[in-house]
């Protein structure tokens, strides 16, 4: 587990857990004052999450997923009966994927259990992360129920697997749509500001700016 923000009072903590055979970034976002927070993405390797959330000292309240696959999702319904909190996310469009676990995790020699999530999210929803309002972007293309948790007061999202340092999410699954996802992360996240930090499900962290001005997928 690293830190990755070491912020001032008013700011959230997070710090990464990188889970699963795909280094997924299994993310906790926390208060540093009220120690109130949240697991988003918890893919796998529960009891290694389990150490990270004891680490940090945090009272989860929460289990967030930006997406059904399994590398974000495969720990969902084991960590919510550990830790008897409630799963918001993703959009309803990912029930196919989130029924699908336990098949697709035999493909990779995973073990995973399906997952309802209590409460679907969708655009313009709004969900508290650690007493904050986070705003809900649904934002399709790598998978069709993808979204965005965003704090304008934070200057921070958590994006799952539709933006990287670098790159985008993968769009060629059956159900995949390339232009989708640049007309999302094109209009609906890029616009909240370049300022904006960002923690992705796979590699470092980024800004929008950066990406605006750097990412290949990106340009023109
Ligand atoms: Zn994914
Ligand atoms: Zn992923």
């Amino acid at each position: 587990m690293t830190d990755t923000r070491s912020a001032a009072d008013t700011r959230l903590k997070a710090a990464i857990v990188t889970v699963t055979p795909f280094q997924q970034n299994c993310t906790l976002v926390w208060d540093g004052k009220t120690r109130h927070g949240v697991v988003v993405d918890p893919g796998g390797d529960v009891p290694r999450i389990k150490s990270a959330i004891a680490q940090a000292n945090v009272e989860i309240d929460a289990i967030l997923l930006t997406h059904g696959h399994i590398d974000h999702a495969g720990g969902a319904a084991e960590l919510r009966e550990a830790l008897g909190v409630e799963i918001a996310g993703p959009h309803v469009a990912d029930k196919f994927l989130l029924d699908d676990l336990p098949n697709n995790g035999k493909r990779f020699g995973l073990t995973a259990q399906a997952v309802t999530p209590d409460r679907w999210l969708d655009e313009g929803d709004t969900v508290k992360i650690a007493g904050r309002p986070f705003a809900i972007f649904h934002c399709p293309g790598h998978s069709p129920g993808s979204v965005v948790y965003f704090s304008k007061e934070q200057r921070f999202a958590l994006v799952g697997d539709v933006l990287f340092a670098g790159s985008i999410g993968r769009t060629d699954f059956p159900y995949g749509d390339h232009a989708a996802l640049i007309d999302a992360i094109k209009r609906k996240l890029l616009p909240l500001g370049d300022d904006i930090a960002f923690v992705c499900g796979h590699g470092p962290t980024s800004t929008f700016g950066q990406e605006r001005r750097t990412n290949p997928f990106l340009q023109g």
